[in-house]
């Protein structure tokens, strides 16, 4: 019996199968390997002001290098490293190095650093919880903590509402920002959604991809969406930007920022520096030239 059951594996274990299984192994072993050897690079995309196109700040983006001169994006390894629990330290890596990244840029900018569900509700001896690594980095590295935006997603919300609620509540109160990311993607209940202390709301970038190929359904939704967080007194940003017909459209609809390659993709590390001076914002010439006249 065993036999005919080994048989009928063997029969449905394709090659393709095989690869998939070699790859997703091989992953692990490297998510392991990063970690240990802090070998995870953040890239940072530019989010700029809708209204003024002034640079406001960045979203850190993680990158694996796959030690063969590739990167992994996290759409692949996320998942892998939620599933075999690396998620959490991974993530307060990232919070810890984004904040330091952040530190050292002009004072204006803000980071925007993007959580998993696993990281919340950590709050037992063996582990530090969220809110501790948060204050911890933001101590260390002396980032304002209004310069800090964590961004979460519904469908992070929903698993554990109480647990997540009580540390966002904390985190509020820390000055932290808190972003809602991706949304229009999820099925929350929009009532509940809005108990939550969240003072953005990114609108996800398949609404700009689907604007592209039906305007005349998705405008009218993005409008809801836009009437809908100015009512609930929270900023809006657009992902996804690609196009002028959508910084068009989106500051049009009253978004506060965009984000997208348009305007820039997420930057390696060494690529910031340059950047930085490229965008040198007038306002911050504005300020520096009011004080040297009139002091
Ligand atoms: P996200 O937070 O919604 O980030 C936006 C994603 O859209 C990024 O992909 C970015 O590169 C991409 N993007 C930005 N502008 C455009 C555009 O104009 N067009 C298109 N087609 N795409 C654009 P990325 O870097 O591959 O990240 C994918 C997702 O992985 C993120 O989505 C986020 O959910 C997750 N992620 C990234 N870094 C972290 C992290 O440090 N921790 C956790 N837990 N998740 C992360
Ligand atoms: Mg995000
Ligand atoms: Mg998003
Ligand atoms: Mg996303």
């Amino acid at each position: 019996r065993a036999k005919t059951v080994g048989r009928n594996c063997n029969v449905l274990f394709t090659p393709d199968m095989q690869q998939v299984l070699t790859r997703r192994r091989r992953l692990e072993t490297r998510i392991w390997e990063a970690l240990h050897a802090q070998e995870f690079i953040l890239f940072f995309q530019p989010i700029l002001s809708a209204r003024t196109k002034q640079l406001e700040g960045f979203e850190a983006l993680i990158r694996l290098p796959d030690g063969f001169g590739e990167m992994i994006s996290p759409g692949e390894f996320i998942p892998i490293a939620e599933e075999i629990g690396a998620i959490s330290r991974i993530g307060d890596w990232v919070i810890r190095s984004a904040c330091r990244f952040a530190a050292t840029w002009p004072e204006h900018l803000t980071v925007s650093v993007n959580l998993s569900a696993a990281q919340f509700g950590r709050n037992f001896e063996a582990d530090q919880g969220l809110v501790d690594v948060v204050l911890q980095a933001l101590k260390d590295s002396g980032l304002d903590p209004h310069r800090l935006e964590l961004e979460i997603t519904e469908s992070l919300v929903m698993e554990r509402t109480d647990v997540v609620l009580s540390e966002l509540k904390a985190l509020r109160d820390l000055g932290v920002s808190i972003a809602m990311d991706d949304f229009g993607t999820g099925y929350s209940n929009l009532s509940s959604l809005w108990q939550l202390p969240f003072t953005k709301l990114k609108i996800d970038q398949s609404f700009a991809k689907s604007w592209r190929e039906n305007a005349a359904t998705v405008h009218p939704i993005l409008d809801t969406i836009a009437s809908l967080s100015r009512s609930l007194g929270v900023n809006l940003t657009a992902e996804g930007v690609e196009t002028q017909e959508e910084d068009d459209l989106f500051t049009g609809l009253g978004c506060d920022q965009l984000q997208g390659y348009l305007f820039g993709r997420p930057l390696p590390p060494a690529d910031m520096a340059a950047f930085l001076i490229s965008h040198r914002t007038p306002s911050l010439e504005a300020t520096t030239f009011e004080d040297w006249s009139s002091g």
